[in-house]
């Protein structure tokens, strides 16, 4: 895969490596891009009916009999001869269809959906089978060949005769394989050395690796480590140059118009002309007590009015590292110079609380104190480590004390009983099998939302439903919620032999994408612990 790949890069023309490196690995645009095409299956569907002219049983059949509304569509895209006939004569190229998927984007307001369909449909009708089965996977986000972004870094790597170590670090920064292959493309690897962190332009966070206990901290950073509250909020990395501050959320996307306070605590209060930082928001409820995750989702999402929201869930930035300050990259700085130059900048910002210290009990004091505070447990941090984009190591460790919530996403939803009978309630929750990339049930919840929230995801489900069968609706894997269990038994209900006892959802990651949830692999190592522990 990685040679066709390298192969078919290598002939084209610079311009043309950006869209297709893009779609080939199934997005319509760069992950830090805040555009989004907004079209759900549903309009999907009708499209692809309307360009072909076909009823919509065939498509329905089609997709039964291959699971897949590219497949099908191609299936039905090639029963219709006549259609082929009317293809005007130029073929659509990589520059022209990722221009309409800008314009598809751009459409905003009244009478939206519809201009999004006719644009849509003028590029469907005007595309082969072929080009329609990967179109229509594009834009629904369900590439699933397998051609993950590792191997996207190899066949770059190949075709353009830049060494693999150099594209990933260089991704890390650009948060994006698509900009590094621009860059190889045209400046070949001298180019992609030059990539590091730039204003505006979010770097893949640093992550932590988790660990039991503040010992094994001690132990694993060589007897003394930086311990930190680990902070119960969101990611966010801070932008800033002159009077101009840009938000990206951890997903590296743009959330800067969700956030007004942090964007004027940053402008107000922050001494420098040019900066990236990092920290944590957390929504504040009265007293100043960190609310509850979904709060703050509410702020990303920015659902309604900010002005409103803005009063009703206050949010608060507390800052925890800094990458880059006036013209220089500080990631190969040592933690305790980052953080010096950091409590340097921050002004009336906080800085996260810390405690350097080699005395194991000194630092079970310090973690009560995190979570007496509502805090969500400990980060060590190495004295003497970089910052590495996008890593997870075991130079930053986190210690969560209890048995730790899985992030695993929705595949399917049953309709309830009695008050909920209109209502998506029991939710089957999957994990990814790092190996194939399917989705695995372990689980089956109704427990843990509100009515309220039960009510929205509903509608979001819909939105993603992909078939029904009776009171069952299969979607398409996109929710991630985070979900508390009991235990972890064997069984053999599932496919992957094992099921979660008393799962219920502790909170929605909207923070989150079906990449980032737990793996059928974590889930079995957690089992085996559990077996080794309990017998
Ligand atoms: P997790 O998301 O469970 O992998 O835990 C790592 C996350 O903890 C980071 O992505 C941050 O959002 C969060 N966090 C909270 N406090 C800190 C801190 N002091 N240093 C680094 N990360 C922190």
């Amino acid at each position: 895969m990685v040679d066709l790949v390298a192969n078919f890069l290598r002939e084209l023309r610079p311009s043309e490596v950006e869209p297709a490196v893009l779609m080939i690995s199934g997005r319509p645009f760069p992950r830090w891009s805040a555009k989004n095409l907004d079209i759900s299956w549903a309009t999907l569907s009708d499209v692809v009916l309307r360009a072909v002219g076909s009823e919509r049983e065939e498509l329905e059949r089609a997709f039964d009999a291959t699971g897949d509304l590219g497949d099908a569509a191609e299936m039905v895209f090639a029963s219709k001869p006549k259609r082929q006939a009317t293809l005007i004569e130029a073929p659509l190229t990589l520059d022209e269809v990722i221009r309409i998927f800008n314009r598809i984007a751009a459409v905003k307001g009244e009478g939206a959906r519809e201009r999004k369909e006719a644009i849509l449909e003028g590029l469907l009708s005007r595309a082969t089978p072929l080009e329609a089965k990967y179109l229509i996977k594009i834009i629904i986000g369900e590439m699933r060949t397998g051609f993950r972004e590792g191997l996207m870094e190899l066949a770059v790597s190949r075709a353009f005769g830049v060494r693999p170590e150099a594209i990933k670090r260089a991704t890390m920064f650009c948060g994006e394989i698509v900009d590094v292959a621009k860059v190889a493309a045209t400046e070949g690897e001298k180019g992609v050395l030059a990539i590091g962190p730039e204003i505006f332009r979010p770097t893949q966070p640093m992550l932590a690796q988790n660990i039991c206990s503040v010992e094994e901290a001690i132990a694993l950073h060589g007897g003394s480590t930086a311990f930190e509250y680990k902070l119960d909020g969101a990611r966010v990395q801070v932008h800033k140059r002159g009077d101009e501050v840009k938000v990206f959320s951890r997903r590296l996307s743009d959330v800067t118009e969700g956030l007004p306070e942090v964007v004027d605590a940053v402008k107000e209060e922050v001494k420098a002309e040019q900066v990236i930082l990092e920290g944590e928001v957390v929504a504040l409820g009265k007293g100043n007590v960190p609310l509850p995750f979904q709060y703050l989702m509410q702020r990303f999402r920015r659902e309604r009015d900010i002005e409103a929201m803005m009063r009703e869930i206050p949010v608060s930035l507390t800052l925890f590292d800094v990458l880059y300050y006036d013209g220089h990259s500080l990631i190969d700085f040592r933690y305790l110079d980052r953080r010096k130059k950091l409590c340097e900048l921050a002004g009336e910002i906080s800085v996260v609380e810390q405690l350097i210290t080699d005395d194991a009990s000194e630092a079970r004091g310090f973690l009560e104190e995190s979570l007496r505070a509502g805090h969500e447990g400990l980060v060590a941090k190495k004295l003497d480590s970089t910052y590495t984009p996008g890593a997870r190591g075991k130079l930053w460790l986190k210690i969560k004390p209890v048995l730790e919530p899985l992030d695993l996403v929705i595949v399917a939803a049953e309709y309830g009983y009695g008050k909920r009978h209109r209502w998506l309630s029991d939710y089957y929750l999957a994990a990814r099998d790092e190996a194939t990339g399917e989705f695995l049930v372990v689980g089956k919840t109704f427990k843990g939302l509100t009515d309220k929230e039960i009510a929205e995801m509903t509608e979001r489900l819909k939105e993603l439903t992909i078939k029904r069968e009776g009171r069952r609706v299969l979607v398409t894997p996109k929710v991630v919620v985070e979900v508390a269990y009991n235990e972890i038994q064997r069984s053999p209900k599932y496919k992957c032999g094992m099921a979660l006892r008393f799962a219920r959802i502790t909170r929605i990651r909207d923070d989150k994408g079906p990449e980032d949830a737990d793996t059928i692999q974590r889930v079995r190592e957690i089992f085996r612990k559990q077996v080794k522990s309990h017998g």
